[in-house]
């Protein structure tokens, strides 16, 4: 049996068989080092055994209280939220099997049909009335509007870049003013 094993006996705190501590006790008599292992690991046991019974200090009992409150409000929001969730799946539940009983899921899914239908005609609707406009008007105009637009949006372009700058400005200032405070 070589010295790892005795030491790994000693640190274990699994109970160990009759045979296996005959053995380590008579390794004990007569290995030093070992010996010194197992009085240290002992003394260090009743060390913390005893601090096990020490009467907790009032900050202990305190934050402990504090931290129960913590949990407990952690636990009632959880609740809360397990109620407003079961409360919508319930709701929803009811829709569907209102829907389904009643037999009208048909013509909810046909108006929902003809309401997309309306919606996409009227954007084309829409899109080629503009097109038409424009295609009325003269060319002499179209061009001078297009110049009149790509300036806009240059203007506009200038006017962001303006206003993100100035942010970022007053975003530093405002994080060195605690600096210039402290001194
Ligand atoms: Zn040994």
């Amino acid at each position: 049996m070589n010295h790892k094993q005795y030491e790994k006996w000693i640190l274990d705190d699994s109970p160990l068989s009759a045979e296996e501590s005959e053995l380590l006790k008579n390794h004990l008599a007569s290995c030093s080092v070992c010996q010194k292992l197992n009085e240290g690991w002992q003394k260090s046991l009743q060390g913390i055994h005893s601090a096990d019974q020490h009467v907790p200090t009032a900050g202990f009992t305190a934050r402990w209280q504090v931290k129960l409150q913590q949990e407990q409000r952690k636990r009632t929001i959880v609740r809360r939220r397990i109620i407003v969730f079961s409360s919508l799946f319930f709701l929803l539940l009811s829709l569907i099997a209102y829907i389904l009983l009643s037999g009208s899921f048909a013509s909810f899914l046909a108006n929902l049909i003809t309401l997309t239908t309306q919606i996409i005609l009227f954007i084309t609707k829409g899109l080629s009335e503009l097109t038409m406009l424009i295609n009325g008007v003269p060319s002499i105009v179209r061009w001078s509007l297009g110049i009149f637009m790509i300036g806009v949006a240059n203007m506009f372009i200038i006017l962001l870049t303006y206003i993100i700058w100035k942010a970022r400005k007053n975003h530093r200032e405002q994080q060195e003013a605690p600096a210039y405070a402290e001194e």
